[in-house]
């Protein structure tokens, strides 16, 4: 066969004998692709990070997607074993978590209305109930703590055997000892994979190599966002009180997470094994680790563990009377935000990533199921953009992973603070105005690499950020740019910004079959318009400039520009009609907010910005100052306003022009937070919480975007089909009653007479109506206007009373200018 027997041809070619490799080709054999699908591992199966994992199976994410994804590998892993007969060692022994102090609570209520959500069991334990369920721990200084009782531990490599045996018995293939040593797109577009022991064809590549994730992805081009970190777990001797105790019959004790000392405690052969979350934990195989690696260790470092020794001992007296019997220090797979990448690789059809898992015997399930959805169905079922692969852009640079994976190592269990920002790697993308916006009080957070402001330290306020997940210091300072803007004029940085032009003869009709609304008919014309996936559901958002009959300027959110951009190409006629220019870097955009900007604006340019010249969701090109400037009146704050866009090397100089012209009208900067809390009182949605792919775009009530009789587009079909069928959901906008000291911050459940009737995706205070408010899905019956809910939000419920819709300004008056003298 002169391919040493090895199948010439597959649909699916997986690469990575890993968990994570072999549950996706679980998960296609299970989708009906057995006999068609590969996977090549270059060694044995587990010899890369899975045989030496603890085999933890921590339900506990803050993420809804990881959340997803690792409840339904704990329920899968449960029913495996009856499936395949090959035993996986699942102890379901459940999982507890401590709190030493308040916020930490707060953090877990803030989970808890993620899991409760999501269908995820957990529950509250006073100290004394800790005691109950860990008769070994110390429960001194503890606030309290949550348990799971569906997780525990499980044995990863009799995990991935039973992935491998259900995989073969749908007629999957595994070849072990076969190392893929280069990938080729073939001119049918599909993989040519080229191997040891011979070459083989296939539609689609996964590419699941753990360690060897930059490796695989430089074999077509890809810089993936993965570089892992050191990570080591100590197994002790085991203690006479824990052997009484199996002896006994009495019950193993859950798996001990001490967030606040960073280690966790588990029960191992009569003794313990103790994983702590180390800070200084070095990146390793930072160039890649050597292609022959396999099971391989590093020296343990016994300082570096030290301080969480000693803080479980402190904790579970008991630790300290056993002697260490063995260190494992390996390499565990890190991205800068922690969480996995899952799903379709940038730039290239039909190549998929399954890297960076650094809980990957707990996400194995769940990605092998996604991705097999994805795959064979063309899209997946959950809300992927928390795990997606193009939330990370060119930004994330070799240099800058090692300090962001060191970084999102040594945090893993610091409290996941809704505010917070993290230092390392920063600042590295600065817009042009960012030295004047710090000299102003700004408080920088960061996205897709860019440096935005906040909010703004004014009168005396420490200029630094102050996180929690009830209103803090900066609330202050929010309601004062908020105050200033609607009263006056605001300017707030959004360079960030995803930026692109789609031109060319095809541009329009590529356009219109892309997005769901209408295209702007005349030249100058701005839409907000959706792109939607193939089930209906909305992926991207897009405010649409028509700059010429053949060229439209396209606007999205910042953090996923790669994703959105990624998303227009892949539907792009290839036979050169449309042209894709990337113009994120080259354009800067300012945005002027407020009564008094069109007073403002008309003192440094001599366009005509009346309503009539240039009225509301228009665009024109005119000069400020000296610069060309394409002035966009459009805004996410709903005030008379302008969008700025302009090439970026003129940004300062139309930002001192501005700042010069509007001393006198109160011209003050405001930072994200406030328009965020803008955005509430106007309930406009944002991709990625009240806009998903598990909602249609008529569950998220934009109704008045679609233009379903406009023709073909993208989604259509499906989208009519599900309203059809009956929509399950609707966003609605909610005043929440009787807070003190924390609005809603997403994902609460929301409940009529003690049943989950939907849940918040987003909330904040809204300073200009005074009110806390959120956004949310119900069920349909749950959305009329004067509807009242309960809301759960950090552990209490207070009642809340569905609102139409904007409850500020809802006739868009200030949006339009209407009735107000043109300057
Ligand atoms: C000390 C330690 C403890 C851990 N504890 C836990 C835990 O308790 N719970 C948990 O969920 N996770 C844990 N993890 C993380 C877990 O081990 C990993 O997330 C998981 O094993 C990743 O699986 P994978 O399949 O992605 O990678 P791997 O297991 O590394 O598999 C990748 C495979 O790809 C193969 N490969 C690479 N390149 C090629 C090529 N070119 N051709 C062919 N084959 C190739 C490799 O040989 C390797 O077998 C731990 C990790 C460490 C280091």
């Amino acid at each position: 066969m002169g391919n040493n027997g090895m199948k010439s041809q597959a649909r699916v070619v997986v690469i990575g004998g890993g968990v994570v490799g072999v549950s996706a080709l679980y998960h296609l054999a299970k989708k009906g692709w057995g006999d068609d699908v590969v996977l090549l591992e270059k060694a044995e199966l587990t010899s890369g990070s899975t045989w030496h994992a603890a085999g933890l199976l921590p339900l506990f994410n803050m993420s809804y997607s990881v959340g997803q994804v690792h409840k339904y590998s704990v329920k899968l892993y449960r029913e495996l074993e009856e499936e395949t007969g090959q035993p996986v060692g699942f102890s379901q022994v459940g999982n507890l978590r401590l709190a030493m102090n308040d916020d930490r609570m707060d953090e877990y209520y803030q989970y808890a209305a993620t899991a409760k959500t999501i269908g995820i069991d957990v529950r509250f334990l006073t100290p004394a109930e800790i005691l109950k369920l860990w008769p070994m721990c110390n429960v001194e200084g503890l606030v309290g703590g949550i348990f799971h009782p569906d997780d525990g531990y499980i044995q990863p490599a009799d995990l991935t055997q039973a992935l491998a045996k259900g995989a073969r018995a749908r007629g999957a293939t595994i070849y072990r000892k076969t190392a893929v040593l280069d990938i080729e797109q073939t001119s049918s577009g599909g993989w040519l994979v080229r191997t040891d022991k011979g070459d083989i064809t296939c539609d689609h590549v996964i590419s699941a190599t753990g360690n060897y994730a930059r490796q695989t992805g430089a074999m077509v081009g890809l810089d993936i966002p993965v570089i892992p970190v050191e990570h080591q777990y100590i197994v002790t001797e085991p203690h006479p009180e824990l052997v009484r105790r199996r002896e006994s019959g009495e019950p193993e004790m859950g798996v001990l997470r001490e967030s606040d000392g960073s280690w966790y405690l588990r029960e191992e052969n009569g003794g313990f094994i103790l994983g702590p979350y180390e800070k200084g934990a070095p990146c390793c195989y930072v160039d890649g680790p050597d292609p022959r690696a396999e099971y391989e260790l590093f020296q343990e470092d016994i300082d570096r563990l030290a301080p969480h020794i000693e803080a479980a001992m402190s904790r579970v007296p008991a630790f300290a009377e056993v002697g260490i019997k063995q260190v494992y220090n390996g390499a565990i797979a890190y991205t800068p935000d922690g969480n996995p990448i899952i799903g379709p690789a940038w730039d290239l059809d039909n190549f998929w990533l399954s890297e960076g898992h650094s809980f990957g015997i707990t996400a194995a399930g769940g990605a092998g199921w996604q991705l097999a959805e994805w795959i064979v169905e063309g899209e997946p079922t959950i809300d992927m953009l928390g795990v997606e692969p193009r939330r990370f852009g060119d930004y994330a640079t070799r240099n800058y992973l090692i300090e962001k994976n060191e970084e999102a190592y040594a945090n893993v269990f610091v409290i996941h603070y809704p505010d917070e920002e993290r230092p390392a790697g920063r600042p590295l993308r600065t817009a042009p105005c960012y030295e004047r916006m710090k000299e102003m009080g700004a408080v920088f957070g960061q996205k897709f690499g860019w440096e935005r402001t906040n909010f703004f330290a004014t009168d005396g306020m420490a200029q630094e950020d102050d996180w929690s997940f009830r209103r803090s210091k900066w609330f202050e300072a929010v309601r004062k740019e908020v105050t200033n803007t609607t009263e006056n004029v605001g300017l707030l940085d959004m360079t960030a910004f995803a930026k692109c032009r789609i031109s060319g003869p095809g541009a329009e009709q590529f356009l219109d079959r892309f997005v769901a609304n209408s295209l702007p008919k005349k030249v100058g014309g701005l839409t907000l318009a959706h792109a939607l996936n193939k089930n209906g559901g909305i992926h991207s958002e897009f405010t649409i400039r028509r700059e010429a009959e053949d060229a439209f300027y396209l606007v999205s959110a910042g953090a996923l520009q790669r994703l959105d951009h990624d998303y227009i190409r892949r539907y792009m006629p290839k036979d050169g009609s449309v042209q894709f220019t990337q113009l994120t870097g080259a354009m800067g955009v300012l945005v002027v907010a407020g009564p008094k900007s069109r007073q403002l604006l008309q003192r440094v340019t001599n366009a005509d910005l009346s309503n009539e010249a240039l009225p509301w969701l228009t665009a024109q090109d005119i000069v400020v100052g000296m610069a060309p400037v394409n002035a966009m009146r459009v805004n996410y704050v709903g005030e008379l306003g302008w969008e700025l866009h302009h090439p970026l090397e003129y940004q300062n100089h139309i930002f001192d022009a501005l700042f010069e012209a509007g001393a006198d009208l109160g011209l003050k900067p405001f930072g994200i937070r406030a328009m965020d809390s803008m955005r509430f009182e106007k309930s406009y949605r944002m991709v990625g919480t009240e806009l998903s792919i598990e909602y249609s775009a008529f569950e998220s009530a934009m109704d008045r975007f679609i233009k379903a009789d406009k023709g073909e587009f993208l989604g259509r079909d499906a989208l009519l089909a599900s309203r059809d069928a009956g929509i399950n959901n609707l966003l609605v906008t909610l005043e929440v009653s009787d807070v003190e000291d924390a609005d809603a911050l997403g994902n609460n459940a929301l409940t009529k007479d003690g049943e989950i009737i939907g849940r918040a995706t987003g909330g904040g205070f809204g300073f200009r109506v005074g009110k806390s408010l959120a956004l949310g899905m119900v069920k349909p019956e749950f959305a009329e206007p004067g509807t009242e809910v309960d809301i759960e939000i950090l552990g209490k419920t207070y009642n809340a009373t569905v609102v139409a819709e904007s409850p500020f300004d809802p006739k868009n008056e200030r949006l339009r200018d209407v009735g107000s003298a043109n300057e």
